[in-house]
């Protein structure tokens, strides 16, 4: 007999990189979740010169609600010639 309770789901995202941390928030849309969020680092540091994003990055930031935050939080880049 079906439960009135649908299960809930177990997801595990393993990094916490862009592939990763982008998945978990729309995972985290789902409802009854049980989503964790594993990473083998003991601290997350900078590493390169920064993150470029494309315009297909921008719209699934979009779609993910973060483009604004990160937007904020970034730069343009100047045009050198
Ligand atoms: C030296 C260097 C410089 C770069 N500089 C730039 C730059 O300036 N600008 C730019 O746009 N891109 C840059 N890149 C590319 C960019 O880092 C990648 O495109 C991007 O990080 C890929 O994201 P990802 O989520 O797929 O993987 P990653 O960012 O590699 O994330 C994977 C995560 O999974 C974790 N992980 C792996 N295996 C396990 C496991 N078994 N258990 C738990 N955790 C695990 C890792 O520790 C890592 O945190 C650079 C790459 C390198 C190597």
């Amino acid at each position: 007999m079906p439960s009135a309770i649908s299960p809930q789901l177990r997801i595990a995202v393993i990094g916490t990189g862009p592939g990763g941390l982008s998945s978990a928030i729309a995972l985290s849309e789902l409802p009854n979740v049980d989503l964790r969020i594993y990473e083998k680092a003991g601290e997350l540091k900078n590493l390169g010169a920064g993150i470029s994003v494309n315009l297909n990055g921008w719209k699934v930031m979009e779609l993910l609600g973060i483009r604004d935050r990160v937007n904020g939080a970034s730069t343009n880049p100047t045009v050198q010639r």
